[in-house]
């Protein structure tokens, strides 16, 4: 670690590398942890229900089984399995079926090498870029799993808190006190507003995995940088949103997943919070 960051001429590429390969994962984990929960969830529903068990065979688990083509089956060779080189190579299609391969491989593994090499650069080769590096990947498997399901599973979201929470053990970005305060004002201010909205129109407006997503964040960003998170959060919503309904037309009661804003606006604050509050301070007056 403290050879890379002396040499960043050496630390920059490794980084990039790393976030490559951790992107490729993350695209596993986004195709195949809702479908995993899916089965676990009828398998419950079975019991609960007392239905008869029926043969139901597990989906591919997210670490051990090797990648596929989704459409003709054939099983990718190592050299069709480099991140974002062999999609370009191939030329975004199957070696064998030349049916296309979405663009979220390459996508999600350049974002993810790209956050990662934002995370040295921002906080250096130590612990705290590490942990930088940690929440960046929880980020982009959370709002990739938000947009292609609406799911925010518990199992990626309570993790993630639990980890900002141990970091401030360590005092690695704040004290204890903030990263627990920052959790429960992330969870309590969504519930609330969710709270409100179902009181006052009978529709549940959000999902719960919303509440716990605010929370893992809360515990990252600490309590100064949950506000924050929340406006800008609304606002990247109200733009992309805007956008999107103009773009597809769909009509207003389309529920528009929010992880992926909640999760933009907290990398956002947490990286640059400080400097984000320094600026409207001075730009409202304050300062
Ligand atoms: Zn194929």
């Amino acid at each position: 670690m403290a050879f890379l960051d002396q040499h960043p001429g050496l630390g920059f590429p490794v980084a990039a590398g790393l976030g490559l390969l951790v992107g490729s994962f993350l695209n596993v984990v986004i195709l195949r942890l809702p479908r995993k929960l899916d089965w676990q969830w009828r398998r419950d529903a079975r019991e609960i229900l007392e239905e008869p068990e029926i043969y139901d065979p597990p989906p591919p688990g997210i670490v051990v089984e090797s990648s596929h083509c989704p459409h003709c089956k054939h099983k990718l060779a190592w050299f069709e399995n480099i991140p974002l080189v062999s999609w370009l190579a191939l030329r975004g299609k199957c070696r064998h079926c030349k049916t296309p391969i979405s663009v979220q491989y390459p996508l999600v593994e350049l974002l993810t090498a790209l956050l990662v090499v934002a995370s040295v650069w921002r906080f250096g080769f130590g612990w705290q870029g590490f942990g930088a590096s940690l929440l960046s990947c929880f980020l982009v498997a959370l709002s990739g799993i938000d947009l292609r399901t609406r799911l925010l599973p518990d199992q990626l979201t309570l993790p993630l808190m639990w980890l900002g929470l141990i970091a401030s053990l360590e005092n690695l970005y704040m004290v204890p006190k903030a990263a627990v305060l920052g959790a429960i004002a992330g969870y309590v201010s969504l519930w609330s507003v969710w709270w409100l909205f179902k009181q006052l129109t009978g529709k549940e407006g959000m999902g719960h995995g919303d509440f716990k997503l605010l929370a893992a964040i809360g515990a990252w960003v600490g309590l100064k940088g949950v506000l924050p998170t929340i406006l800008l959060s609304s606002l990247v919503g109200a733009i992309i949103g805007s956008v999107w309904l103009a773009a597809k037309g769909r009509d207003r009661a389309t529920p528009i997943p929010f992880g992926p804003y909640l999760a933009v606006a907290g990398w956002v604050v947490f990286f640059w919070g400080q400097d984000l509050i320094d600026a409207y301070l001075r730009f409202a007056g304050f300062r």
